[in-house]
């Protein structure tokens, strides 16, 4: 998508879905015009809807995603169109999403839309800061509480506890005091990662050892810091209450004062299990996120046009990832990288997944 987009219109199939409600709300707090695209105001998208128009975004209603009709209608006065529908969410039909998209996609054409983003090519990350904003990935980690921080010292990785005190549009803040190695490590590189998981207090064991992981999920970042001085953080905590106990830390402790960081820059994953199936048909749920100019490889290993659909990953697969098609795809949020089906496939059609 162009640097000039805010001169666009643009509009999101779904704009009130997982991945289409954020993708609205950071294109509106971008300065873009925003047409909110549903099949229909319900009790549970209702509150969405408002949020949506009370930020400047225009709603409009399909009936359904295939109305090839209404939707022509409403495309004549768009440029763009994302749609955000999560392609293999509640989808019982493997090949619904690819129906769905191609008939938005006979709508977009009959009007000319100038640009059309399916779901399953990825939106452009650069641009939208993936599907999350900076307060729920902030929301995500404050769930969790303390974090595992790891820093680079020489040739080492040094990690500690530690945890995050507040967000906005800058990033995510955290502080420390500036005669600790964490902090010398901090202005050295500008590099931290971060990662965390829930519900870990109480692990079981079946009885052959297998642990038991209830539902939960881990969160990591990467991310590149910034040193914050102390007038900063005072002017900020002026309109942000998060920020408040900082201001207050560096009071008490005014080694503190120098100890102050934002990550502005950052890509993650939060890793959403459910391995025995309580809440969802299938046991991961890999949602990527990046903020601040950050872009992110999407997740899982890749079915390649090698593929002599002989159904036999699929068959190994206990993450029920992998779909049939021509090729076999593999749905990457749903996928472990276990490995299972890079080992049985018989003409090596399956590469590695790639780093976040
Ligand atoms: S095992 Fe390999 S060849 Fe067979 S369907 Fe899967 S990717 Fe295709
Ligand atoms: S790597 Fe494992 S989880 Fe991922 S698609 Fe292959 S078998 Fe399924």
């Amino acid at each position: 998508m162009s640097d000039n987009y805010l001169d666009l219109r643009i509009g999101v199939v779904d704009g009130t879905g997982q991945t289409g409600y954020p993708l609205s709300e950071k294109l509106l707090k971008l300065g873009a015009q925003v047409i909110v695209i549903s099949c229909m105001r319900t009790d549970k998208n209702n509150d969405k809807l408002e949020r949506l128009k009370a930020q400047g975004a225009e709603l409009e209603f399909c009936g359904a995603y295939d109305n090839v009709e209404i939707l022509s209608e409403i495309f004549s006065e768009i440029d763009t169109i994302v749609v955000a529908r999560q392609g293999q969410a509640n989808m019982t039909e493997n090949n619904m999403t690819e129906n769905i998209h191609t008939e938005i996609l006979k709508a977009a054409r009959r009007v000319g839309v100038r640009q059309f983003i399916p779901s399953e090519f990825g939106i452009d990350v650069c641009l939208i800061g993936g599907n999350m904003t900076i307060k729920e990935i902030y929301e995500y980690a404050e769930e969790i509480g303390v974090l595992v921080f790891s820093t680079i010292s020489g040739d080492e990785v040094h990690s500690r506890v530690a945890h995050f005190n507040g967000y906005d549009d800058d990033g995510i803040y955290f502080r420390t005091m500036f005669n600790k190695p964490f902090c010398r490590q901090l202005m050295e590189t500008e590099k931290v990662t971060v990662c965390g998981i829930t519900d870990t207090t109480i692990l079981d064991h079946e009885e052959d050892g297998t642990p038991i992981f209830p539902p939960s999920y881990s969160f990591r970042l990467i991310g590149e810091i910034k040193n914050v001085s102390p007038e900063v953080i005072k002017e900020k905590a002026k309109t942000n209450s998060d920020l408040i106990t900082a201001v207050n830390d560096i009071e008490k402790y005014p080694a503190m004062a120098e100890g102050n960081f934002v990550i502005h820059r950052g890509k993650g994953e939060i890793f959403d299990v459910d391995f025995d199936c309580v809440n969802r048909d299938h046991k991961l749920l890999r949602t990527r996120f990046s903020f601040g100019g950050a872009s992110f490889n999407p997740p899982g290993v890749r079915i390649t046009d090698k593929c002599i659909e002989c159904g036999i990953c699929k068959k190994v697969c206990t993450f029920k990832a992998i779909e049939e098609g021509s090729p076999y795809k593999v749905v990457g949020e749903r996928c472990d990288d276990c490995g299972s089906c890079l080992l049985a496939c018989p003409v090596d059609a399956i590469e590695q997944s790639l780093t976040i």
